[in-house]
């Protein structure tokens, strides 16, 4: 027993004596190396990566940037996927801006220190580079308003509001058929016109008369009391549109309890009701006509839950009984969907079937 315990502190003794010998070796080898000038260089070198790994550098401060801007990033969007209504108006307004330009910031963070300050790889700074990634990425969220109406279309049978084959030149629940998608107010808006081969207009772009919607009569898509009115607001010219005339000429229509139907860019001293007016589903309303911020002539038309235009949220809104072209069979409530690229329209076209009651 004793001899055993004597041999085991013997065998620890040597085996540290021998772990003291090889560090003083060592330590003998690395001064060594300390004199002689290329493997100085190296030792140096290996020094300063070491250092580099290591330690935290000013130009690491999008490392630091990102967690918080992932956080807001986090909060911004159960909030608004919450769809609480009027916050959610007043925050689509900055917070989706703010935090791209935050996010725009950082990337910019990252690639400025990995290019110039020839930043060595760690797995953080790794990780944070693919979280800037993902950030960037979560951008794609706020392409939609998020509106508390979304699962809660109007119940108002809605007619189209042009006769004959109409064109969706936007519409529909996705940005890819819908541009409007991200104003709140318009969320789920339509513009309509009519199309020949795909083209919305035969000879000179630049002249309003070109267009086959021009000058067609616009019909109330719902019985209603007309809210406001506003006229005297002239053509744009095709492709150049007047981005301070807004809606141009247009016609708020109240459809229901805060249920607002707005009808732009109608055609100057066209219109055929004022307000206070009520008017039946069928009702002639006005002209088509390119007033406002309108790229060409065409019928703007959504729903929303307040009577001033660009404020408040979109409303979905269906229309009733029409026929896709090339179909026989009849849509009884439906979305339309639009779609566009470079000039030539492959929304869909629809037509209201039986013909609606023209007032
Ligand atoms: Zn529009």
């Amino acid at each position: 027993m004793v001899r055993g315990l004597i041999r085991s502190w013997l065998t620890r003794t040597s085996r540290s004596e021998t772990a003291r010998v090889t560090a003083v070796r060592d330590s003998q080898r690395w001064s060594s190396l300390e004199w002689k000038g290329p493997s100085l260089v190296r030792l140096t070198d290996a020094h300063a990566r070491l250092d580099s790994r290591r330690a935290f550098r000013a130009s690491d401060w999008w490392v630091v940037g990102l967690p918080v801007v992932a956080g807001l990033d986090l909060a911004l969007y159960l909030t608004l996927q919450s769809r609480p209504g009027a916050l959610a108006v007043r925050l689509w307004g900055w917070a989706p801006p703010a935090l791209m330009a935050a996010i725009a910031l950082l990337a910019g963070g990252a690639l400025t220190s990995a290019l110039r300050s020839k930043t060595t790889w760690t797995w953080f700074r790794g990780s944070a580079f693919v979280g800037i990634c993902l950030l960037v990425w979560s951008v794609s969220a706020y392409l939609t308003y998020p509106s508390s109406y979304d699962d809660r279309p109007s119940a108002v049978p809605f007619q189209l509001p042009l006769t004959g084959p109409v064109t969706v030149a936007w519409g529909g629940p996705t940005h890819r058929v819908n541009y409007h998608v991200a104003s709140p107010s318009e969320r789920w808006a339509y513009d309509l016109l009519v199309t020949s081969d795909g083209r919305s207009y035969q000879g000179d772009p630049l002249e309003v008369q070109s267009y086959h919607a021009y000058g067609r009569e616009v019909r109330a898509p719902a019985a209603g009391l007309v809210h406001a009115v506003h006229d005297g607001d002239p053509d744009a010219v095709p492709g150049q549109p007047d981005r301070h005339r807004r809606a141009g000429n247009h016609i708020v229509l109240e459809v229901a309890p805060r249920e607002y139907l707005l009808i732009a860019h109608l055609k100057a001293s066209s219109l055929a009701v004022q307000a206070g007016d009520k008017v039946g589903a069928g009702q002639l309303l006005g002209l088509v006509g390119n007033s406002g911020n309108s790229s060409e002539p065409h019928v703007h038309l959504h729903l929303q839950d307040t009577p001033i235009p660009d404020t408040g949220e979109g409303i979905p809104l269906l229309f009733t009984s029409y026929r896709l072209q090339g179909q026989s069979a009849v849509v009884s409530r439906g979305m339309p969907l639009g779609g566009q690229r470079r000039g030539r329209f492959f929304g869909q076209i629809v037509e209201s079937f039986p013909r609606p009651v023209i007032l």
